[in-house]
Parts: C-alpha cells; sequence; structure tokens
C-alpha cells in the first residue's frame, strides 16, 4: 500500500550492479551506451550480453547526445500526485544518432512543439545527488 506521501513523491531509479556505471555517467553529463565489441551492436539500455549477437563484450562509450523523435504521445492526465504539476508533457521515443531508441520526455517547450522526426538534443536534469535524468530538448 503506498501512501499518500509516498505518492506525492516522483519515482526514482535505483542503480544495481547492471545500471550503476549508467547512472554514474548520467551524473557526469554522459549517456552510456553500450557497443558490442564482436558484432558492433550498440543498445541501451545496459545488459550484460549484446542482444544482437549473444556475446559478451560490451564496452560503454558516451553518446552524441543527438536524435530525432520516433513517436510521441502528449500526457494530459497525470497518472499520479507527483505529476499534476507536470501536465500536460510529451514522452517521447527517441531515435539516438547511435541506432538505439529510448523514452524520456520533452523538455524546454511547449509539448505543441513537439512533432515526428524533430531533432532534439539530450539535457541532464538533476533530480537528487545520485541521480540525474535524461531529457530532450528542440535542437
Ligand atoms: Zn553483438
Amino acid at each position: 500500500m503506498i501512501t499518500p506521501e509516498e505518492a506525492a513523491k516522483k519515482p526514482l531509479p535505483a542503480p544495481d550492479g547492471d545500471t550503476q556505471t549508467f547512472w554514474k555517467g548520467m551524473r557526469e553529463g554522459r549517456l552510456l551506451l553500450q557497443h558490442c565489441r564482436r558484432c558492433g551492436h550498440v543498445q541501451y539500455y545496459q545488459q550484460q550480453l549484446c542482444r544482437h549477437c549473444g556475446g559478451g563484450d560490451l564496452v560503454h562509450e558516451a553518446a552524441c547526445g543527438r536524435g530525432t523523435v520516433y513517436s510521441f504521445s502528449v500526457v494530459y492526465r497525470a497518472p499520479g500526485p507527483a505529476f499534476k504539476d507536470d501536465v500536460p508533457y510529451a514522452v517521447l521515443l527517441v531515435e539516438l544518432a547511435e541506432g538505439p531508441r529510448m523514452i524520456s520526455t520533452y523538455t524546454g517547450g511547449p509539448v505543441e512543439d513537439v512533432t515526428f522526426d524533430m531533432a532534439v538534443e539530450l539535457v541532464f536534469e538533476e533530480v537528487s545527488a545520485e541521480i540525474a535524468l535524461p531529457r530532450f530538448r528542440r535542437v
């Protein structure tokens, strides 16, 4: 059971063994993608194995931060009390320049500005001492 106090706070990521490198990168202003040294596949989010070839030789490299809006949806009804001041907001499916697609949210302007194929760039939003979240704004 979630208390009203808990419901009023936004949930935060809890870095674990698989994701702590990713979240450390976010704190340092870098979106880390995994590159497979065997097949060249680039993936987001972090896993132990390449999702293309199953290889385990993955290295982290920072994304350039550029991408395009592959799809999006505008949220008008807050999913909980913690988000009531945010609506309306746009949830983006961004295709990164490196290939992977990631879900994030739009920042830096009204949701009416968001269009398909719009060029966007990554920004980092500090939400706690440990966590910075990736968001995207129009280029
Ligand atoms: Zn691979």
